[in-house]
């Protein structure tokens, strides 16, 4: 069975061709700037070198239409005729609190997300146009939405009101809905398959730590709690991204810029790794910066390392214990000083990390705690694409 998978931004859109049989990757590109001067596509057949073309692309139609044409070309493709095509998956990312899971899109789905589109303005209008785009490619070949919001649908009011009046959850559905849920998912159950035990008897905080980052408590499987919010600023502190500020800040900031459109610059664009430092938004250029001696490069590692720290003793709270703490994305996976410095600190509670197996590990799944440490750390690679093509499989076969 070959499923596309489909990520798409404003003027952007990711896609992976995978053969379920053996979950291999055959082809994958980046289509970028659509709609703006200067529209290019990227595109991997297999291990092959990447080929650009550099043409106009109006929309995202046109963009599929491209793609489609690059997997079934004599040299780039990898498929005879579209008919192979069995599904396709998309990645959408708010599903609001009427989708805790993927489903087959239909009318309503789509009205769903429609609905939804305040709540994520930039990202749910591009994944819709994706959606729609594939529609009028391919009429009968089924799309399957897969939410960033669905898995972590089981917290519990408790962990997703804010308090503030009940009114505004009611009447706007003002709560915490957190993101990355199809990350967290596929690296909870993989690190559950590391460690031989059922997902059902384990207490996991998973820290997915890349450009935006997010924690959640993963208790018998089940998302209990996640560190972002109803939008993407909250919790630990990102690349771009503030992290947790008090609402005085917020409106400090107001009352000086006068401009909700500036404020959010400043929250989402301009704040976390890059407002502390100075330097980037990239840890990879913020550690090196800190090495030679920048003072705030040093702070922002630091602030970004007892952020994720807090989140980890905060939530094995609320779980009353945890069994393994799982590390994944760009940063999880591949800076072993964040992994270090998050750790240290925790063996009160069990978390003894052997420096050996962290130090140098890049991007590889393994066991990173001490044999004899209570508490299990590991590296997971997250692999939110396969997880979006098995969904889209479960649904379409
Ligand atoms: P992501 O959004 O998951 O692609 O993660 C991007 C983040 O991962 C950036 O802050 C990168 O600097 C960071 N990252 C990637 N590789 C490394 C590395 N070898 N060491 C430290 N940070 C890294």
């Amino acid at each position: 069975m070959k499923i596309l998978v489909l990520n798409c931004g404003s003027s952007s859109l990711k896609y992976q061709l995978f053969d379920m049989d053996g979950e291999s990757v055959l082809a994958k590109g980046l289509v970028e700037r659509i709609g703006i001067a200067g529209s290019r596509v990227k595109h991997n057949k297999g291990n092959a070198d990447a080929v650009v073309r550099e043409t106009d692309i109006a929309d995202h139609t046109a963009a599929i239409k491209i793609v489609l044409d690059l997997l079934l070309d004599g040299s780039t493709g990898v498929l005879k005729s579209l008919d192979e095509l069995s599904a396709v998956g998309h990645r959408v990312v708010h599903g609001g609190e009427k989708n805790d899971r993927s489903v087959l899109v239909s009318d309503k789905v789509i009205r769903d997300i429609e609905e939804c589109i305040y709540l994520a303005p930039l990202h749910n209008p591009a994944n819709l146009m994706g959606i729609r785009a594939m529609q009028t490619a391919l009429p009968n070949v089924p799309n399957v939405a897969v939410f960033d919001t669905a898995f972590h649908q089981t917290m519990p009011p408790k962990a997703y009101l804010y308090g503030i009046p009940y009114k505004y959850y009611e009447e706007d559905k003002v709560r915490r809905y957190s993101f990355h849920g199809t990350s967290h998912a596929f690296v909870s159950a993989r690190a559950a398959d590391i460690l031989g035990r059922p997902i059902e008897s384990l207490r996991l905080i998973t820290c997915h730590l890349g450009n935006g980052s997010s924690l959640a408590a993963i208790q018998g499987g089940r998302s209990i709690d996640s560190s972002l919010g109803m939008g993407t600023t909250p919790g630990v502190l990102m690349g771009t991204r503030c992290g947790d500020v008090d609402i005085s800040v917020v409106l400090y900031l107001m009352d000086k810029v006068g401009n909700v459109g500036k404020v959010s610059d400043i929250l989402h664009k301009e704040s976390g790794l890059l407002g502390i430092s100075g330097v980037s938004s990239d840890l990879r250029d913020v550690e090196e910066a800190a090495a030679k001696g920048n003072v705030r490069a040093e702070l922002a590692a630091d602030i970004l390392c007892t952020s994720v720290k807090k989140y980890i003793a905060s939530y094995a709270a609320v779980m009353g214990g945890v069994d393994a703490i799982v590390f994944t994305a760009g940063i999880g996976e591949n800076s072993d000083v964040t992994r270090r410095e998050v750790t240290k600190g925790l063996e009160y509670m069990g978390v003894k990390l052997d420096a050996a197996k962290n130090t140098g590990l890049h991007g590889k799944e393994a066991i990173i705690s001490a044999d004899d440490s209570p508490v299990k750390i590991l590296v997971v690679p997250t692999n939110e694409e396969l997880m979006i093509a098995r969904d889209t499989e479960r649904l379409t076969k």
